[in-house]
C-alpha cells in the first residue's frame, strides 16, 4: 500500500524563511546556508506528517519573495511571513512505499496503524480502557514507550529491549503493533527489513504476574542503557473491590515512587463475558 509523506521540500518554491524548522519534532529540516533552500535529514525524518499538515499555507510567489527578501536586507530590515506559515507552499508530500511507510504509521497521529485499525500506537486497552479484561487481579500490565518529540526510536533499538522481555519469557499483546512487526514474539526479534527505520515513538505492551514487577523493571532498566532513545515505562494492575492492590508496594520496594497516573473505570462496552 502506498502513503503519502512529506520529505521533500520544493528547491524551486523554498525560500528559506525557516518556519518548517522550528515545527519539525526531530529536527530533521535545517536551512542549508548555500543553497539558501529548507532541506530535510531523511534519516531523521518520522514523516509524522506536521510540516506539511501543520503550516498553512499561502501560493506567494518565490521568486518575488527572494528578491524582497534580498532587498530588505540589503537594507538591514526583514521580510518574513507570519511563524504559522509557509508563504509559497514548498512542503511536497511523497509517495511512501515499505519499509519507509512503518515510519508514518507511527509517528502520525493521524494515521491508522494497519495491524490493528487504531490511530496511534498502542491498543485501545492501554489508551482509554480495559473492557476486555486484559490484565485481571494478580497481574501486572507493562507498557514500555520508546522515543519522544526530538527523540525519536528506531526499531533496531526497540529490538533490543523487546529481546531482553522475550528472553524473561513475557507475554506480549497480540494486537500491538510493535508485536505484529516481530518475526517470532517468543523471540522479541523485529523484522530485519524496518531495523532502520525510526519513528516519534511505539510502544511495547506486555503482561506478567504482579510479583514479577521488580523483575521486568530491571530488565527494562538494564537493556535500555544499550539504547539511544528515552524509554518510559507504565505499570498497570486491576484493584480489589476496595479500590486498593498489590502494585504500590511493590514499587515502592523498588524505590519508584507510586502514583495513579490513570484510573480506569471499565466504561464502555465489553466485546463478551468478563
Ligand atoms: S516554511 Fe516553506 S518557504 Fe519557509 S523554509 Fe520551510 S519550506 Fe521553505
Ligand atoms: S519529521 Fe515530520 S515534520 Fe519533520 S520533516 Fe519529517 S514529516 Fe516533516
Amino acid at each position: 500500500m502506498l502513503y503519502f509523506g512529506c520529505v521533500k521540500i520544493s528547491l524551486d518554491r523554498c525560500v528559506a524563511c525557516g518556519n518548517c524548522v522550528a515545527i519539525c519534532p526531530v529536527g530533521a529540516i535545517d536551512i542549508d546556508r548555500d543553497i539558501r533552500r529548507a532541506v530535510v535529514d531523511e534519516e531523521r525524518c518520522v514523516e509524522c506528517f506536521t510540516c506539511y499538515r501543520g503550516l498553512s499555507t499561502e501560493h506567494l510567489n518565490p521568486t518575488l519573495v527572494r528578491t524582497i527578501r534580498r532587498v530588505f536586507g540589503w537594507l538591514r530590515m526583514r521580510f518574513d511571513p507570519e511563524p504559522d506559515v509557509c508563504p509559497t507552499a514548498a512542503i511536497e508530500p511523497q509517495e511512501l512505499v515499505w519499509p519507509r511507510v512503518v515510519r508514518r504509521a507511527f509517528s502520525d497521529p493521524l494515521v491508522p496503524h494497519e495491524s490493528t485499525g487504531i490511530h496511534g500506537r498502542g491498543t485501545e486497552e492501554v489508551k482509554t480502557n480495559d473492557v476486555t479484561h486484559r490484565v485481571s487481579l494478580g497481574e501486572a500490565g507493562f507498557t514500555v514507550e520508546f522515543g519522544r518529540p526530538t527523540v525519536s526510536a528506531s526499531f533496531r533499538d526497540i529490538s533490543i529491549v523487546t529481546q531482553a522481555l522475550a528472553a524473561a519469557e513475557v507475554t506480549f499483546e497480540a494486537n500491538n503493533p510493535v508485536t505484529h512487526l516481530m518475526t517470532d514474539a517468543s523471540t522479541g526479534k523485529i523484522r530485519e527489513d524496518i531495523l532502520d527505520e525510526r519513528v516519534l515513538s511505539a510502544i511495547v505492551e506486555i503482561k506478567t504476574t504482579l510479583e514479577r514487577v521488580p523483575e521486568i523493571l530491571r530488565i527494562v532498566t538494564q537493556s535500555s542503557k544499550k539504547i539511544d532513545t528515552i524509554v518510559s515505562i507504565g505499570v498497570s494492575t486491576r484493584c480489589d473491590e476496595e479500590g486498593d492492590s498489590a502494585l504500590e508496594k511493590i514499587l515502592e520496594d523498588e524505590g519508584v515512587p507510586f502514583w495513579r497516573g490513570k484510573t480506569n473505570l471499565g466504561l464502555g462496552r465489553a466485546p463478551g463475558p468478563a
